[in-house]
């Protein structure tokens, strides 16, 4: 087998699950998750739509703290909701 076949069955087995991604979810986007897992959280958003909307909410999150005005409230609601339902272990598979 090739040394790339190696690496891709590897990462495969390393694949993250969404609550895997949303424990770190803020961390990276933060650009402080230092862990050779990051790329699998970027591949993870890319492909779960779920994941990507979070990912996406927080982004809008930041941005508005950055500019010194309030974030939504419903981007507040659902962000809190996301982590409450992961502390809940409510999130389990891909793709619902
Ligand atoms: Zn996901």
């Amino acid at each position: 087998m090739s040394i790339l076949g190696i690496i891709r069955r590897h990462r495969d087995a390393r694949k993250m699950s969404c609550a895997e991604v949303g424990e770190v979810l803020q961390q990276y986007l933060d650009g402080e998750y230092d862990s050779d897992r990051a790329p699998l959280v970027r591949a993870h958003l890319e492909v779960c739509k779920r994941c990507g909307l979070e990912a996406s909410v927080y982004t809008d999150i930041k941005e508005a703290l950055a500019h010194q005005v309030e974030p939504p409230v419903e981007s507040r609601d659902r962000l809190r909701e996301f982590g409450e339902r992961i502390a809940h272990g409510d999130i389990s598979a891909d793709g619902a």
